[in-house]
């Protein structure tokens, strides 16, 4: 799993500040069967590189609960707070993508492998 915090606009409108996320193998991501009919996709198409995301949400109470995307279909991007623990005890950012949009009162993480735009994983 790769720890990421994202500083894009589009994190940034959708989550209401950057996104901290884990990116895992589609294949481990389930949702339970109680959730699926609850969960809808919004579209994303107006990336900075021009690849769909696939945000999807709860209708329930509106929060993001996974991102897809056309570019890497194997991988799950599970926005951290929506998981039961919250990250807490093992979570820490590994990778900043969109660093050109970090905003100036932001936390400075040490050893985080930081990129102005998006990096290419796998
Ligand atoms: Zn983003």
């Amino acid at each position: 799993m790769t720890q990421l915090m994202c500083h894009c606009p589009n994190c940034l409108k959708s989550l209401g500040n950057s996104g901290a996320f884990t990116f895992c193998p589609i294949a481990n991501f389930n949702f339970t069967e109680s959730s699926k009919e609850q969960v809808k996709t919004y579209r994303d198409q107006a990336t900075d590189s021009k690849d769909e995301m696939q945000r999807q949400f709860c209708t329930n109470c509106g929060s993001c609960v996974l991102i897809t995307t056309d570019h890497n279909t194997s991988v799950a991007i599970v926005p951290v707070g929506t998981m039961d623990c919250g990250g807490q005890g093992w979570w820490k950012p590994e990778i900043e993508c969109q660093c050109n949009n970090k905003k100036d009162w932001m936390a400075k993480y040490a050893g985080t492998q930081m990129h102005d735009r998006n990096p290419t994983f796998g």
